[in-house]
């Protein structure tokens, strides 16, 4: 029989797959990350366990950890031997085991029919790591001990070939057998597949809790009752800091001014403020100041009486009246024309409003949230805002912190995120890997949560069905290997910005595009963005108005492209 199998391949692939990043104090196996234990460190948490949750109970949690380590490195191992025979690639599973220093494995025979409806696999082990454990701790065992290598096989094998596989010890060192031996057969396979499947059943630790099942509820419903804040994710000292101080202000009808770089969600903190106060049962009304023309703001927002302009053929309600009762978020206030900023600070005032064109006086009950990533009081000294209407503004402000102060929320997040677009793309994957998540925690996010959003999307797009999202599918720039000894820290990571930068611009110049070229798509597209309003592209842009405004009278950028003020 034994000589029926060859030998396993070359081992040098997998050896590749595992990094000692010392500098960094990390080891990796592809995008996953390993620690080197010692076998007295987990001698010791096999005895802990037996002895506190019973023997049945420790083999089952460790066969399930075992499952888990199977089924990662079944995913590795289409990847890394893609277009070999059938027994190369699964030999990745037992060289891994062996490379992680579990056990010597031995090839006895392996079956696998072309339909999948049969399959027998039969190895051996030397050196098994937990048949020495044991018996270092109890002596000669009358069962089988090796249970998470065990776990590890079945994990293995059942996501290699799709089909749920069982393996169990025919002979184990353990037992003082001189090697352990292992059969494995497709769940349906063997008579007593109910009796080997319990110990993967991740339920049965839940039965240790069961008298304490009631309190577990009950604190479960304070906590979420404590933490749920609109649809806000996050656990982090920073974002529970902006929840309280919100939480506080909800219940009262002050004037909440939020402040805080783009993306960092101002708009679902608005949000989350409404439905948290007494008037969640009635409207929620967002404007986005700066994406209505200025021209049209004024009757957008306190709507306008039939006849008041051209094309005004009948009367209309603002947003105000339809947040009456409510709350109306009006995001980048700073860009509110002249007029308007006096319209508004009136009905912040008076609690009425006339439409545009006249008419009677209407009284709202409004609750008004502002935001800006403006800095308010340059504007008012640049005379761009009016002091008395910042005034009326900053009651109650609150600084919403940029994504990389929340580094704690990121994996909240970014579950979040992977819920919501797996959903949303029909994809199931498994979760983030190490590495992954490793990544979005030392990334610096410049366009904050709208920027995790983004890339958590590209990376469900990306991920295999079924398999995690890898680091290659967030950022798919990064060279490896990603975290170089030099960089100083995480918080120094610079992914998308500075390699793919690099790596745009290769592509640029090797297609042959000018300076000049360049420079008007960038204009161009700074432009869209800021729905041709040039001010705000210029910021995009990071230049001044009147530089911007020189480069477009330069340029062949149609004049249609632009909007907003005249320059002055
Ligand atoms: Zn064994």
């Amino acid at each position: 029989m034994r000589d029926k199998l060859p030998k396993f391949p070359p081992i040098d692939d997998l050896w590749k797959l595992l990094r000692f990043e010392s500098e960094n104090g990390q080891i990796w196996l592809a995008e996953e990350r390993m620690i080197l234990f010692r076998s007295s460190e987990m001698r010791a948490l096999r005895r802990e366990m037996i002895e506190s949750l019973g023997l049945e109970r420790a083999k089952g949690l460790l066969t399930r950890m075992g499952y888990i380590a199977g089924q990662k490195d079944a995913d590795t191992a289409k990847k890394l031997r893609p277009d070999t025979s059938f027994f190369e690639v699964f030999s990745v599973g037992p060289q891994s085991h062996m490379l992680t220093g579990q056990a010597k494995v031995i090839p006895i025979s392996i079956e696998l029919d072309e339909h999948k409806e049969h399959f027998h696999g039969v190895f051996e082990w030397e050196n098994s790591f937990e048949a020495e454990v044991f018996l270092a701790e109890y002596g000669v065992s009358a069962d089988p001990v090796c249970w998470s290598q065990i776990g590890y096989a079945s994990g293995y094998t059942t996501r290699f070939i799709g089909r749920q596989v069982l393996f169990r010890e025919l002979s184990c060192a353990g037992c003082g057998d001189k090697r352990c031996r292992i059969e494995g057969r497709l769940a349906d396979e063997w008579p007593d597949a109910e009796d080997l499947l319990q110990y993967y059943q991740p339920n049965r630790i839940a039965d240790l809790l069961l008298e304490l099942q009631s309190q577990v509820v009950c604190l479960r419903e304070t906590v979420s009752e404590e933490k749920g804040f609109g649809d806000m994710v996050g656990s982090s000292e920073n974002f529970l800091r902006v929840r309280d101080l919100l939480v506080r202000a909800a219940s009262s009808k002050v004037t909440v001014m939020l402040l805080g770089e783009t993306g960092v969600g101002k708009d679902l903190f608005a949000k989350a403020l409404h439905e948290a106060s007494p008037r969640s049962d009635k409207p929620f009304v967002a404007v986005n100041c700066a994406a209505i023309p200025k021209d049209l703001i004024e009757a957008e927002l306190f709507g306008v009486k039939k006849g008041a302009f051209t094309g005004a053929d009948q009367s209309r309600l603002g947003r105000f009246e339809r947040a009456d009762g409510g709350t109306l978020f009006l995001d980048e206030v700073g860009e509110l024309s002249a007029r308007a900023q006096g319209v508004l600070l009136r009905v912040l005032q008076d609690g009425e409003l006339e439409r545009v064109g006249g008419g009677r006086t209407r009284q709202v009950d409004v609750r008004l949230v502002a935001a800006t990533n403006q800095n308010l009081e340059q504007a008012v000294e640049e005379g761009r805002f009016r002091s008395d209407l910042l005034y009326r503004l900053n009651v109650y402000t609150v600084v919403v912190p940029p994504l990389r102060e929340r580094i704690d929320d990121i994996a909240d997040l970014a579950k979040y995120f992977t819920n919501k677009y797996s959903s949303l793309h029909g994809k199931q994957v498994d979760g983030i890997s190490d590495k992954a998540m490793f990544l979005l925690r030392s990334y610096q996010w410049p366009g904050n949560i709208r920027e995790l959003a983004n890339v958590i999307e590209r990376g469900i797009i990306l991920a295999e069905q079924g398999g995690s999202i890898e680091a290659a599918h967030l950022f798919p720039n990064v060279d490896e290997p990603i975290i170089s000894p030099s960089a100083a820290g995480p918080a120094n990571l610079s992914i998308s910005g500075a390699m793919s930068m690099a790596s745009v611009v290769d592509q640029l110049l090797d297609e042959g595009c000018s300076l000049e070229q360049l420079e008007e798509t960038f204009i161009t597209r700074a432009l869209g963005k800021a729905d041709g309003n040039v001010t705000r592209a210029a910021k995009i842009l990071g230049l001044s108005r009147a530089t911007l405004d020189y480069r477009l009278r330069k340029s062949r950028i149609p004049v249609g492209n632009r909007k907003g003020r005249p320059s002055s």
